[in-house]
């Protein structure tokens, strides 16, 4: 497809990038049956190749209608598109950058901008997420239900201290700002587990946002205003071979995929390459570790941001049954639960019916237990269920303790 960049566009460097996307798309077709918007909604401008027409057409038109804002928007930005793609047409970069330029000149209503604002900036006030999150762990489950709210069920502590191998190595371990304000044991078992395999752990206070939320959004510069705030907090966190960790795969893959978000003559390029060429997730360091735990039966969801974004989620099944506990099979498993970071507040609907999907599949064994890698995903999959939906740290220190008690 040949692009003529509408002279509205001239001068933005991004949108030479736009075009080159746009052109390596060949229209097979072969994403279409794999997007969890089409298969939900069966209309072509809410498949892959479908959005990348309607990106087009903005590029072109130099204009931003309601047609363009209402398909881009239902994108859950999943990558699944893009792992099955044979061309290698990089979608999500594409899409990026048309959320940038639908935030230039958006069709969509004032009160609606205001209403993104506000949620983005409640988002990022992390004292106020704190007290948000205690205060939905007070509420009767009932209340939560009815309501439709996250069940957030208290885990075991971390304390790393029984059967501790000598600290041999260390990592910096990010905390992340939705996850250590909704579920800090997280991170309280992932240092625990990590502990027990050896790794002493050092944490950045008052750690910035990874800028995913923001660039996500369409807000390009605040979202990399945020992504050199981290950067530098990490700079001056000590020594700078420690891997960087991630525990919540959303701010991995954003963590990952630093680099692409700056210009190769902006002087934070260099920095933003080191920083990505260190990250890990967590359970890139404890596979092959050997943690035994008591049994119990699993239901393992593989957020997007792990399975396409980062290629990982098979090693870590793999692993999970090493360790003793017993991974049930799903049946039919959809793309994407429909969390999405913001997509979940913000198509609640869409969201909704593709977290229905998500659990027909997840319950149909009875699982003990779901278990999930992002804190976006437990989030909106525990709003859905009885079933008690977890981190998967959690679930192992949790049970790698109850195995000590039983001796
Ligand atoms: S699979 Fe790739 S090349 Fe084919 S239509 Fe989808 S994005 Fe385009
Ligand atoms: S990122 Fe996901 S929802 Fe968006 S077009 Fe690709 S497959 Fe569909």
């Amino acid at each position: 497809m040949r692009t003529e960049i509408h002279p509205r566009f001239a001068n933005q460097p991004s949108l030479d990038r736009a075009e080159a996307i746009v052109r390596s798309c060949v229209h097979c077709g072969f994403c279409t049956a794999v997007c969890p918007t089409y298969q939900l909604l069966g209309d072509e401008a809410d498949s892959p190749r479908g959005r990348i027409v309607l990106i087009n057409d903005l590029l072109e038109t130099g204009r931003v209608t309601e047609v363009h804002e209402t398909h881009l928007d239902r994108c859950l930005t999943c990558r699944s598109c893009e792992t099955h793609c044979p061309s290698g047409v990089a979608y999500t970069d594409l899409l990026d950058i048309a959320k940038g330029l639908m935030l230039e000149q958006p069709a969509r209503s004032k009160p609606a901008i205001l209403g993104r604002d506000v949620l983005l900036r409640l988002l990022k006030w992390q004292p106020l997420m704190r007290v948000g999150f205690g205060l939905l762990r007070r509420l009767p489950t009932v209340v939560r239900r009815r309501f439709n709210l996250p069940v957030i069920r208290t885990s075991a502590r971390g304390s790393g201290k029984v059967g501790t191998l000598p600290i041999e190595r260390e990592v910096i371990l990010l905390g992340g700002c939705i996850q250590s304000a909704a579920t800090p044991e997280v991170n309280e078992a992932a240092a625990a587990l990590l502990e027990v395999a050896g790794i002493g752990v050092n944490s950045i206070k008052r750690e910035a946002c990874c800028g995913a939320l923001a660039y996500h959004l369409g807000r390009h510069d605040e979202g990399r205003a945020d992504m050199r705030r981290l950067i530098r907090q990490i700079e001056q966190a000590g020594d700078t071979r420690q891997p960087i960790v991630s525990t919540a795969s959303g701010c991995g893959i954003s963590l990952k995929s630093l680099p692409k978000h700056f210009e190769a003559d902006d002087p934070d390029f260099t920095r933003a390459t080191a920083i990505a060429a260190r990250v890990v997730d967590v359970s890139e360091l404890l596979i092959g570790e050997n943690i035994a735990v008591a049994p119990s039966r699993v239901a393992f969801h593989r957020p997007c941001t792990l399975k396409h974004g980062q290629g990982l989620g098979d090693e870590l099944a793999a692993w999970l049954t090493q360790c003793g506990l017993t991974l049930i099979p799903l049946v039919n498993p959809p793309g994407c639960c429909g969390s999405a970071g913001t997509y979940s507040l913000l198509q609640s609907e869409m969201a909704n019916s593709l977290r229905e999907r998500m659990m027909t599949s997840l319950t149909e064994h009875a699982p003990d237990v779901i278990v999930t890698a992002n804190i976006g995903c437990q989030l909106h999959l525990s709003s859905g269920t009885e079933i008690p939906v977890m981190h998967w740290l959690e679930l192992v220190w949790q049970q790698y303790q109850l195995g000590l008690s039983r001796g």
